[in-house]
């Protein structure tokens, strides 16, 4: 199969059938990339965790570029032209919402979306709707919609992850059109979730690795564990 992207942690390839398959590989990246590591098994991880969240999506009618699993760490998704924005939504305050506005780790926050343009050289810059309508990445209807599909996502995935011991504090998704529909797209993971313990408040995520607070995967399989019980 044709290599069509080459991204940090995942490779995309062309499919015969107009279709793509999306692996993970064992990177482990943060801070734009400045901090880079191969963690064996990662990628095996990453697929299994996504499986389960995107299948969800599906089944509560959520249109996603999701198909199925196609081998250990890569699945089949449908091939979506991605607007390069990073939906986030947030339900506790972390990361760089807390640099940004002064706010304490943890603050519970209504869902809030916030869109980032996806670009490593400008560093991923936090932009407003109306701007990113004006540069031409959707139209405002579009992030209108764009936006309600983000915080029905937040939902589906709160109320999951809640009755299996995790605190969802905040995620990000990107999404794309395909077929004049807009699709969720990329991964849902710990790499792109902050998952809290529901009782401890412990990081289950990507923190574990940005703070070196020792091995991620024990946090990841943590994550498997619970939402697979
Ligand atoms: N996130 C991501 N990719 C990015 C930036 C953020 O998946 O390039 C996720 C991150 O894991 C967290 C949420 O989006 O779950 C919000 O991240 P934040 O804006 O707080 O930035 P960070 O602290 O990761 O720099």
């Amino acid at each position: 199969m044709e290599l069509i992207r080459r991204g940090k942690v995942k490779s995309v390839y062309d499919n015969a059938d107009g279709s793509v398959i999306i692996q993970f590989r064992d990177d482990i990246t943060a801070g734009n990339g400045a901090k880079h590591d191969i963690i064996e098994g990662k990628g095996i991880l990453l697929n299994e965790i996504n499986e389960i969240f995107f299948n969800l999506l599906n089944s509560h009618g959520v249109a996603t570029h999701y198909v199925k699993k196609f081998s250990a760490n890569a699945f089949k998704a449908k091939k979506v032209q991605i607007i390069p924005l990073e939906v986030v939504v947030r339900n506790y305050a972390a990361g760089s919402f807390c640099k940004r506005y002064g706010i304490e780790k943890g603050k519970k926050l209504e869902p809030i979306v916030e869109f980032f343009l996806k670009d490593d050289a400008l560093e991923d810059p936090l932009i407003c709707k109306n701007v990113a309508a004006l540069l031409g990445y959707a139209t405002f209807a579009q992030l209108d919609r764009i936006e309600q599909i983000a915080l029905n996502v937040n939902q589906i995935l709160f109320d999951f992850t809640r009755n299996h011991g995790i605190l969802l504090a905040d995620f990000k998704i990107e999404v794309g059109f395909c077929d004049n529909t807009i699709l969720v797209a990329d991964e849902i993971s710990p790499d792109t979730c902050r998952f809290w313990d529901a009782e401890t408040g412990a990081s289950l995520d990507k923190d574990i690795y940005r703070h070196s607070e020792g091995d991620p995967l024990i946090g990841y399989r943590e994550v498997l564990r619970r939402i697979s019980s």
